[in-house]
């Protein structure tokens, strides 16, 4: 499957996690856009934010890497971008963890 993601999970591409567990892993962005940006994702190729029940674990899973990093108390923000006009690049779900820094308000154009 031509997923980066699948082929991140599998080991074809050289990634260091911060954290695993037997249904998501989670990375640094390879483009960060905050000091701390990691990107949480199911180890199941999942396309769409529809239909699936693993979300609230990333949300938590996030929340527990936040704590990790030492951001949780300052504060911090989590996206999901779904589909195109949301500014979904990857059909694998994934939600980004940002912070580190007082980020800008919601959205760039
Ligand atoms: P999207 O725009 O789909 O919500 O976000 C996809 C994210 O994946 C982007 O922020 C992009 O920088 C990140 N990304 C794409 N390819 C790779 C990669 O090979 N390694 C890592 N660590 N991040 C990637
Ligand atoms: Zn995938």
């Amino acid at each position: 499957m031509d997923c980066v993601f699948c082929k991140i999970i599998a080991g074809e591409i050289p990634t260091k996690f911060v954290y695993k567990d037997e249904d998501m892993v989670a990375f640094s962005d390879i483009s960060p856009q905050a000091p701390v940006h990691i990107l949480i994702i199911p180890k199941k190729h999942i396309e769409s934010l529809d239909k699936n029940e693993i979300t609230g674990k990333m949300v938590s899973t996030a929340c527990k890497i936040a704590k990790d990093k030492g951001i949780s108390d300052s504060g911090f923000r989590l996206i999901f971008n779904s589909g195109s006009d949301g500014g979904q690049e990857v059909a694998h779900i994934h939600l980004h963890l940002l912070g580190g820094e007082k980020l800008g308000r919601m959205i760039a154009k």
